[in-house]
């Protein structure tokens, strides 16, 4: 069925200081714009998302790509998933410290092999076979985040609960729809800070950051992953969705169900086929932009609860 192209992207849901909004609104704009125009030339869905999370990995603004956060050991660990609505094709990546773009690795395990998920060295190794060049752990890293670990480690032993503040997440985001009427949705990320290796949050788990189905909607969620996994908060939403719920309201329900049932905090974008938008959180902010004919919209307040 021939649709009005979508596309929503989000920067990530947390406390985003004054003085780093313009950066993410900017980011924001600048990787709906890229991800816009494939699906203006009538391109798909899935490379729309694909173009659009690129931009944002390769933006040290966000927890993606070079500039993410540092684990424990100061380390760049990377985990990224991508969805097609139409085939419920999907490719996930986990715990990888050499790929720049971890959603091409991704894309090209959603359309090239067998499996669904790949971590670690096996998804380095595939993504090498499939010709994206690695690169070294220390080209992730960046100044910025080498400070930050160390504040929040000096500071740790003071506050054992520092885990569970609204600490900063800027993990990406991005769902579309086509002009064939399909949906794919994108995420990518960095995870938490100081997260112990190996540790996987929700945002590369399907059905948890990310879902993409034609027969309900896609989304690509942001936050506490670990709350956010346990609820399978993705997939929680594009089900309303599929019993009727506007996406605007299925948004908001995830984000009162994240904070009501596991006090989580976090953010979600949602679309449906027919194009309706959701975007909710229930951090001080979370950055996110629309395209679509006639419309361009940024911002890093909505929906606040
Ligand atoms: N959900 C991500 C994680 O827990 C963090 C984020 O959204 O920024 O890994």
């Amino acid at each position: 069925m021939p649709s009005n192209p979508v596309l929503v992207v989000h920067g990530g849901a947390w406390a985003i200081p004054d003085d780093m909004v313009e950066a993410h609104v900017n980011g924001v704009r600048q990787a709906a714009g890229v991800g816009w125009r494939v699906l203006e030339r009538g391109g798909s869905a899935l490379d729309a998302v694909e173009e659009a999370v690129v931009v944002m990995e390769n933006d040290e603004t966000f927890d993606a790509g070079r500039g993410s956060f540092l684990n424990r050991e100061g380390k760049v660990q990377l985990d990224a998933l991508i969805m097609e609505g139409l085939t419920l094709r999907a490719g996930g990546v986990g715990c990888v410290e050499r790929i720049r773009n971890p959603i091409r690795a991704a894309r090209k395990i959603l359309s090239d092999s067998p499996h669904v998920y790949l971590v670690a060295e096996g998804a380095e190794q595939f993504a090498r076979e499939h010709g994206l060049a690695l690169c070294r752990n220390e080209d992730l890293i960046i100044p910025r985040e080498i400070e930050r670990l160390r504040n929040l480690q000096a500071r740790l032993g003071l506050e054992p609960n520092l885990f569970v503040e609204k600490t900063s997440v800027d993990t990406v985001g991005a769902i579309a729809l086509d002009r064939g009427g399909n949906l794919a949705a994108a995420t990518s990320t960095g995870g938490t800070l100081n997260k112990a290796p190996g540790r996987l949050g929700d945002s590369s788990l399907i059905g948890c950051g990310c879902y993409a189905d034609n027969e309900s909607a896609a989304a690509s969620t942001s936050g506490w992953g670990e709350p956010i996994m346990k609820l399978v908060l993705a997939k929680w939403s594009t089900d309303r969705v599929r019993s009727g719920s506007v996406p605007e309201w299925a948004a908001k329900e995830a984000i009162s169900r994240l904070e009501e049932r596991l006090q989580g905090h976090g953010g979600i974008i949602l679309l449906d086929h027919e194009g309706r938008v959701g975007i909710a959180h229930n951090t001080p902010r979370m950055a996110w932009a629309v395209r679509q004919e006639a419309r361009e919209e940024a911002g890093t307040e909505k929906n606040a609860m």
